[in-house]
Formats: structure tokens, sequence, C-alpha cells
């Protein structure tokens, strides 16, 4: 079996055209474009390059974006402060605290701090509850597990009474992937680095959603035949071919996957840029309310 690529590229592309026409029309109703208020503290590398690309996001797709940017050594109040003073700006639809914050901060009183109708990263302690509480509904989900739920839907993938195995339980990725898998009605098993015999568990999935920061862990003979299987993981591994002297994988052996599953996404290429756009979507969306 050759698996169906679902590429996230094409995905996203289309996306941002309608967002972008969306930010059109918001700036002819209201008189100013979608506001993006962005609070990123200290200097990890990561964390600004991943602002830098969503800035970049915003610019292409006419979203407006303000970054407050804070140093390593802000105090828990001038972190808090950045998210109200978002909060209380008109201009600003949507606000997105870059984690991880620095260990000396406290995490989620920042997150508490951030208005419902603001939270276009689905983080809030709040809204995270609602995801796994029953007839609730959040104001806004996580924008990597609502990337990777589009991707299944545009594959036209039926997800009711599916097996669903997802590899990793953070709380921005692993926790509201299932979660999300599971008001789509799949049965769904929770895996991380203390499950015994992760492939037995793994192959019994129609869907594998690999969330774990390990290249290239999921192997062929992990997979039922005709799964369909859902990479999150970005790692960088040294690669001398390259100008770059690095490449990008997944948790998954894409070319030992390939030949098993039945859908599979790509790394780069799959979730990343759905990432990104479920964030501009959401911004779009908080502007449009
Ligand atoms: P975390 O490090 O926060 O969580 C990793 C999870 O994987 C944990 O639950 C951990 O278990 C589990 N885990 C680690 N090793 C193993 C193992 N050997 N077997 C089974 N489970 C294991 O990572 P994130 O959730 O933030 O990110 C996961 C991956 O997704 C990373 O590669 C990250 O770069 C990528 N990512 C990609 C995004 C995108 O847009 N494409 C966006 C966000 C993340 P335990 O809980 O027991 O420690």
């Amino acid at each position: 079996m050759t698996a169906t690529i679902i590429d996230g590229r094409a995905v996203a592309r289309r996306m941002q055209a309608e967002i972008q026409t969306g930010a059109d029309q918001v700036a002819s109703r209201l008189g100013r474009r979608p506001g993006l208020g962005v609070v990123l503290v200290g200097d990890d590398p990561a964390s600004a390059m991943y602002v830098r690309m969503k800035q970049r996001a915003c610019e292409r797709v006419g979203i407006q974006s303000s970054a407050s940017l804070l140093p390593a050594s802000a105090a828990q109040a001038e972190v808090e402060n950045a998210v109200r003073a978002f909060n209380d700006d008109a201009d600003i639809d949507g606000i997105l605290v870059q984690l991880p914050l620095p260990d000396s901060i406290d995490e989620e009183a920042v997150l508490n701090e951030i208005s419902l109708s603001k939270d276009v990263d689905g983080i809030h302690p709040v809204n995270l509850g609602r995801l796994g509480m029953r007839g609730r509904n959040p104001t806004f989900t996580p924008a990597t597990p609502t990337g990777v739920m589009r991707l299944i839907a545009e594959s036209g993938i039926e997800l009711s009474g599916k097996e669903a195995v997802v590899i990793g339980r953070s709380n921005i990725v692993g926790l509201p992937i299932a979660l999300m898998l599971t008001n789509a009605d799949a049965t769904v098993t929770r895996c991380h680095s203390r499950t015994v015999d992760l492939p037995m568990v793994t192959r019994r999935a129609d869907i594998v959603v690999a969330a774990v920061g390990q290249p290239e862990l999921v192997k062929a003979d992990w997979l039922k035949p005709g799964a369909v299987v859902i990479d999150v993981g970005s790692n960088s591994l040294p690669d001398p071919t390259s100008d770059k002297g690095y490449r990008y994988v997944g948790d998954v052996d894409f070319e030992q996957a390939r030949d098993v599953a039945g859908w599979l996404t790509k790394v780069p290429g799959g979730v990343g840029p759905m990432t990104i756009t479920m964030l501009l979507a959401n911004t779009l969306k908080a502007a449009q309310a």
C-alpha cells in the first residue's frame, strides 16, 4: 500500500486566501484590520523564530500584529500587565502568549489573564476545560490540534467509532487533540513516555497522531495497514548534505510509514503550516464576532 499524502501546505494556502478575503471585509466594516497581540518573554531562539513566522503570516493575510517583547528577567506582574494591555486594546482581537514562559513565571496565572473572547490560541484554562466537558463550547480551540482536525476533515476521513491513538499528552498538543478526537466520537487511547509496549497499542489504531518530539519514532510495524497517520512532530537532525546543515523530520519514519499507512502527513509540509493558519483563522473569527 502507498499512503495518500495529506498536503498541509495546500490546505493552508487555500485557507489563508479565504482568511485574507475575510480580513479585507473586516477592514472595510470596522475601518481597521483584525489585530493579533503577541507576548514573548525571554530570548529563546526557537520561540523568537515562531513569533516572527506568525507575524509574517499575519502580514501576508492582512492581519495587523503587535508584539510585547519582555526580557527573561521580567516580573510576573509585567507579563500579566502585557496581557491586560492587549485585553484593553480595542484594536487587538486576539492574544497569543508564546510558550514556554521562563521558569520564573507562573504560566497558569498569565494564561488566566487572557480575555476568553481574545483567547485565539485556545489555551486559557477555562477554554481547555470546556473542551473536555460535555455540552460546553470553548470560545477557541488550540491552533495545532485544530489544524490536525481540519486536515483529517479535509481528507474526508470519518472519525465516529474509530480507534484513535494519540502519542503525547502535553497541554498544548497531545491533550487537546485527544479531547477533540473524543468529541468527534472516536475511541481514544492516550499514550506517553510510561506507556508499556507502545507499538502494540498503535497497531490497533485506525488513526495515529504522533506528538512526541522523538525523531522518526513510529515505524512501519507500529501501524495497522491503511491507518491514518498524522505527524505533529518537528525535530531537527544534523544533515551535512543540506545547505543549512540540518533537516526537519517528524515523529514518524515517513519512508517506512508510507508503505503501510492509508493516509499520511509530511514533515515539513503537514501539520506545521496548519498551526499558523488556525491561529490566523481564530484571529479573524474574533474580529468578526
Ligand atoms: P512535549 O515535550 O511537551 O510533550 C511530549 C509528549 O510526548 C509527552 O507527553 C511525553 O510523555 C511524550 N513522550 C516523550 N517521549 C516518548 C516516548 N518515547 N514514547 C511515548 N511518549 C513519549 O512536546 P509538545 O507536545 O509540545 O510537542 C510534541 C512535538 O510536536 C514536538 O516535536 C514539537 O516540536 C511538535 N510541535 C509541532 C507543532 C507544529 O505546528 N507542527 C506545534 C507544536 C509542537 P510524558 O508526558 O510522559 O513526559
